[in-house]
């Protein structure tokens, strides 16, 4: 018999399900039925495509027996089942960083973290949320050798050859005292029916039950063993819509979701015509934890004629909505379809194009508090779709929100529209990293004062490469405050005058600045600063930062040009000042403070701190 060690992270999650997560322990029924329904699945496909395996008699069932004498529950299935070394791979290890991701999200709210076991791909270990021991008894389909595989959760497992007639996989689960409540069979019943309604295959339910015979002195009792079918077993997304209910499609999310909330909404369509398919899909209220991890697992599950095909499958939808849950059902794609070419399949094109609409769609409709939650939960992965899927441009620009200089809260593009200028059909915006740096820029202070709404962007690292794609939405160019001169009633005459007023200020300035700055010049755009600091629009390398960034590498820096204030009292009496090292730090301070308003550091923060400190002294 040999004895092994469970990877080290299995057995940190172990210690935290026996310990820690205890709210919402049923859900160990749901995950255990779960991996018996993937693997009836798996079986099923596997007999409808590979003649060795085919079966006349042969149907899925997923049985669970109760044993009050022994307390014990045995969760069972007939599917493709595992052998040793599937064992020891998947439940002795953990393949995916799921476990690590799972550590790493708890929140130390035991009910929220329980909901994440189902999400991680960790579910089999639920069990030990109610188990003392678990064996596993395992044969896998078109092998001759069946396995055991047993544990008591502490660190170490067993796994031994054993004998089992037919394919599948049976877990036998020896409760721990306090958890007899599953062994009532109006418990576990409610259970299944709350999570496990719609699994696909029949879910049985064995017990034992006395029964009373006769009356009076005759009468005489004995423990009868039932056995009876506890769900719907019908594949939800194949009925028709109008013998649905809403709690149906709820307790169906339930199913496939591994999610206790209900979704934000959900959309069923059946398409019929030159193909037929169905998709069932559902938004889930939070977005799941591994969105932004690379390895994160695809939220929708591929069927062809309700036969299972694949639930790993991350180009079912585009990327970007790899929140999404659901079902793609397809008549038309040929059963044995090899999965590296469902990329390719034209059929498969179709229906991905026809199902990322509708998704949209249903996105958009969502109104009040719905739409404020799928925005916080999911304008980042939008703006992700903002970049890649310019098919859906317009319905994306529909969805996606931003803050706004004169607005509480976040809009939209075309909430930003209803109130603009008409005329001239533009829509202003500032990107950086920091919210409160924006909302004080020198460079919104020309808009404040026109009464010019300036959309707030700052999304790091994601609006600044995103935004400039847009170009426009409807017949509206977007323009980047940073790039473009300021709104005011001043003619470029006048603008022309002041500039060759301050010339030789301005000319002294550059002097003094050098290479920091490739430019300094008279503005209009500000009111109360001194001076603001601006990226050159004409430089070859601002527009190119998507590029950079996409290669995965740092953005360069491009020169910045410097802008005074002429109407600012530091500026008119700077202009007159004799004073040259006074001169100097002055023009260090007019850059430096500038910077700093972006949001940028200055070059040298010592010398910009000892030159404040110097002009603090003189003017005490
Ligand atoms: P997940 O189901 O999310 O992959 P689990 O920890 O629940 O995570 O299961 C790990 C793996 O063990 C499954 O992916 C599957 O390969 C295997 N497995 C679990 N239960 C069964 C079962 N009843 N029949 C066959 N394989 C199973």
């Amino acid at each position: 018999m040999a004895k092994h060690q469970f990877q080290t992270e299995i057995g940190q999650l172990l210690k935290l399900m026996t310990h820690s997560l205890y709210s919402n322990k049923e859900i160990f029924i749901r995950e255990l039925v779960s991996n018996s329904s993937d693997a009836i699945d798996k079986f099923n496909y596997l007999s409808l495509t590979d003649e060795s395996f085919k079966k006349d008699d042969w149907s899925g069932k997923i049985f669970i027996k109760l044993d009050k004498e022994d307390n014990s529950m045995t969760i069972g299935d007939n599917g493709i089942g595992m052998n040793e070394q599937d064992l020891m791979d998947h439940l002795g290890t953990i393949a995916k960083s799921g476990t690590k991701a799972f550590m790493e999200n708890l929140t130390g709210d035991a009910k929220k973290d329980s909901n994440l076991i189902g999400q991680f791909g960790v579910g089999f270990y639920s069990v030990f949320m109610v188990a003392d021991q678990v064996d596993v008894i395992s044969k896998k389909a078109g092998e001759e050798q069946a396995y055991m595989f047993s544990t008591d959760g502490t660190g170490e497992y067993e796994v031994k050859p054993v004998t089992k007639d037919e394919h599948g996989t049976v877990i036998y689960i020896k409760l721990k005292d306090d958890e007899k409540e599953f062994l009532d069979k109006w418990r576990t019943q409610e259970v299944v029916k709350k999570y496990s309604n719609h699994i696909a295959y029949p879910i049985m339910l064995n017990y034992a039950e006395e029964e009373t015979e006769g009356e009076g002195d005759e009468a005489t009792t004995k423990i009868v063993n039932k056995s009876e079918q506890i769900n719907a077993a019908t594949a939800l997304w194949t009925l028709p819509k109008s013998e649905l209910k809403k709690e149906d499609y709820m307790e169906f999310y339930k199913t496939i979701g591994h999610d206790s909330e209900e979704p934000l909404t959900y959309l069923h369509n059946r398409v019929e015509g030159s193909q037929e398919f169905t998709t069932l899909f559902y938004i889930p209220k939070t977005a799941p934890m591994d969105m932004y991890r690379a390895d994160y697992t695809p939220g929708v599950k591929l069927y062809v004629k309700r036969v299972f095909i694949t639930d790993d499958d991350k180009e079912l939808l585009p990327s970007y909505l790899r929140f999404v849950k659901g079902i793609i059902d397809s008549e038309d794609l040929p059963l044995n379809v090899s999965r590296e070419l469902l990329q390719e399949n034209k059929i498969l094109a179709n229906i991905k194009q026809n199902a990322t609409k509708k998704i949209l769609q249903a996105i958009k409709k969502l109104k009040g508090e719905d739409a404020d939650t799928f925005v916080a939960q999911y304008n980042r992965v939008i703006k992700e779709g903002i970049y890649t899927d310019h098919l859906n441009k317009e319905l994306l620009l529909d969805i996606v929100k931003y803050k706004s200089s004169s607005e509480d809260g976040l809009v939209t593009f075309e909430e930003y529209v209803s109130r603009g200028d008409s005329e001239k059909k533009e829509i202003y915006y500032i990107t950086g990293e920091d919210e409160k740096v924006l909302r004080n820029s020198p460079l919104l202070e020309a808009y404040k004062k026109a009464n010019i709404e300036v959309l707030i962007m700052d999304d790091k690292e994601v609006d600044s490469i995103v935004t400039p794609m847009i170009g426009s939405y409807k017949e509206w160019t977007l323009k980047d405050i940073t790039a473009i001169d300021a709104p005011d009633s001043k003619t470029q005459e006048e603008k022309e005058e002041v500039a060759k007023e301050f010339k030789s200020l301005t000319e002294k300035i550059k002097e003094v600045l050098g290479e920091e700055v490739k430019e300094v010049k008279t503005t209009s755009r500000l009111t109360t600063s001194p001076s603001c600091v601006l990226k050159d629009p004409n430089d070859p390398m601002a527009g190119m930062s998507a590029m950079f960034a996409q290669m995965g590498q740092d953005i360069p820096e491009t020169p910045l040009i410097l802008e005074i204030n002429p109407e600012h009292e530091m500026i008119k009496k700077l202009d007159g000042l004799e004073d040259k090292s006074l001169f100097d730090d002055l023009s260090w301070i007019l850059l430096d403070s500038a910077k700093l308003s972006e949001g940028l550091e200055p070059k040298d923060k010592g010398a910009f701190a000892s030159r404040v400190a110097n002009l603090a002294t003189k003017a005490i």
